[in-house]
């Protein structure tokens, strides 16, 4: 299977700004030397040579996580801003899906603000299945596109094939090839994690978590759901000590992140719902000083990384 971060930043949409574009033109003109413009093939040394957080972003878009199963059955989990851009990119495919199954983990604004501008709802050509835990989840999606929120209503404007399916508590999916379990994690209001599992493989999705007794319990229950996981996405918001200060926002820290991935034997941990007040630079020092962590906690086998829009991945 591939999966793509089409949105990771947390809370809200955070673009570049001005004043970020700049410091990043600064810091790259700084680096030049002479023989780095010498040729084409040194100009292009020198930009492979820069750091990620210079040249590039982790993106602004809020959650937005895709998985295509080797059969190439789209799961696109959250409906964050970052919906938006899933849906241009797969569209100017020649092969894009014509059917999506969407879950949801819940339904805060940064995750279900990118619905409304999710061009296959509106053609009669497409087929979107919804998915979530919530019983009565059809409501609170449908609700969401009314007057005076929005211009139009999904039931007026949206020709595409429309399913809502709950799922049952404890249950599993199978989709083409993948099998897909959920459970509740701590989060306010609540909020839900994915499984997903596919020719052995296995990615867990976790984007709003605030860590707890819950999930760290050496559980039967929680090692079927996050022991072993070859990709865990986690909420990682914050540094330790916002995580203490901000103790009920409902989220959590990279070092937290980090302690939990190895309590767990997860292979590739990546860092996800960046904090909104992060520059990409700040970011950067937050993915380092958790590769430090993990390192100095003696995990020297863990893969981390910052979740970053537009990346596709194989597993
Ligand atoms: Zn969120
Ligand atoms: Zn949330």
């Amino acid at each position: 299977m591939h999966y793509t971060f089409w949105g990771a930043r947390g809370s809200i949409p955070t673009p570049l700004t001005t004043e970020q574009v700049k410091q990043k033109i600064s810091a790259v003109v700084g680096r030049i030397r002479p023989a780095d413009l010498s040729s084409p093939s040194h100009r292009e040394a020198f930009l492979d040579s820069l750091p990620a957080w210079l040249f590039g972003t982790p993106g602004g878009n809020t959650t937005c996580f895709e998985v295509e199963l080797s059969d190439g059955t789209a799961l696109v989990f959250d409906a964050g801003s970052g919906l938006r851009e899933l849906a241009r990119k797969r569209m100017q495919a020649d092969e894009g899906p014509s059917t999506y199954h969407l879950f949801f983990t819940h339904f805060h604004y940064d995750h279900l603000q990118g619905l409304p501008f999710f061009i296959p709802c509106y053609l009669s050509s497409f087929s979107v299945r919804f998915y979530s835990p919530v019983p009565d989840f059809r409501n609170i999606v449908i609700d969401q596109m009314r007057h005076p929120y929005f211009p139009v209503t999904m039931e007026g404007t949206m020709q595409a094939n429309l399913e809502f399916k709950s799922l049952p508590e404890g249950g599993e999916l199978k989709l083409g090839g993948a099998r897909i379990t959920w459970r509740p994690v701590s989060h306010p209001g609540g909020a839900f994690a994915y499984r997903i599992e596919e020719n052995g493989k296995s990615i867990v999705f976790s984007p709003d978590v605030a860590l707890g007794e819950d999930e760290f319990e050496r559980s039967e229950r929680n090692r079927r759901f996050f022991g072993n996981a070859d990709v865990l996405i986690l909420d990682a918001q914050y540094t330790l000590g916002e995580a203490i200060e901000k103790y009920d926002w409902g989220h959590s820290s990279y070092s937290l992140g980090v302690d939990f991935a190895t309590g767990w034997n997860i292979s590739t941990l990546y860092l996800f719902h960046h904090e909104p007040l992060y520059d990409d630079r700040k970011l950067d020092r937050n993915l380092h000083a958790a590769r430090w962590y993990a390192q100095r906690s003696g995990n020297t086998t863990l893969h981390i990384d910052l979740a970053r829009e537009g990346e596709r991945y194989e597993l």
